[in-house]
């Protein structure tokens, strides 16, 4: 079955259900289907496999738990941070300590979560000693990871939080508050996908006069998101 005959079918179960409600039943309006969904699957699968196995670079030595990413196979939005630190070292998973609690929130906040429409994943999988920035040759090493990922998981629109995941996807130097507040558009395998940067969590819990620019956003990307989903 094609994406656009699964959302059809998936929207008409949606209204029906809100209809035998009486009108106010809840409307789920944020379907993203993919074809093939299955294959997509494993094949997301074997890319977190060889990241777990990857011995690219030398943060294979240091690192306790390589972290592939996770969250919804048909995302919404793919949030693309910067790299794993010490909590997420420890557990293999992505965004799991304080700056991720935060990160959690924000998405909440504009009706986004991991466990429903977002994808999270960094540009680096191992976390850098000392959760220094990664040096050059590891984001190369690790680039193809997350162009795969990209790939298979097709998102409408990805957030990325912080300069380094901005810098480097766009490959700019441009400081993270001149690439913020905007969408660019992110081009990858053939494919463009519109990409709005922020400031990453951390920063926020270590300055708050950041979160009013970031919840500025993340406004803007749920607004773009409602246009997409008209
Ligand atoms: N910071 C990141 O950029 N990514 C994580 O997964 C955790 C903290």
């Amino acid at each position: 079955m094609t994406a656009a005959e699964k959302a059809t079918i998936a929207r008409f179960v949606d209204l029906s259900s809100a209809y035998l409600k009486g009108g106010y039943g809840e409307v789920k309006a944020e379907y993203h289907f993919a074809d093939d969904m299955e294959a997509e699957v494993d094949l997301l699968e074997q890319v977190a496999a060889d990241v777990r196995s990857c011995e690219r670079c030398r943060l294979c030595k240091t690192r306790k738990n390589a972290v592939p990413g996770e969250g919804a196979r048909t995302p919404l939005v793919m949030v693309i941070g910067e790299g794993p630190g010490a909590d997420e070292d420890a557990t293999g998973r992505p965004f799991v300590g304080k700056a991720g609690q935060l990160l959690d929130k924000m998405l909440a906040a504009i009706g986004l979560s991991r466990t429903s429409n977002c994808f999270i994943a960094n540009v680096i999988k191992c976390r850098p000693p000392g959760n220094r920035d990664p040096q050059p040759d590891e984001t190369t090493a690790c680039a193809s990871f997350l162009a795969r990922q990209i790939q298979l998981l097709s998102p409408r629109f990805i957030l990325s939080a912080g300069r380094i995941s901005a810098q480097t996807l766009l490959q700019t130097a441009e400081p993270i508050g001149k690439i913020r507040g905007k969408f660019i558009d992110f081009q990858t395998g053939g494919m463009t996908i519109p990409l709005i940067a922020t400031y990453h969590p951390s920063a926020l819990l270590r300055n708050e006069e950041l979160k009013r620019p970031a919840w500025e956003d993340l406004k803007l990307l749920r607004s773009e998101l409602d246009k997409t989903m008209l």
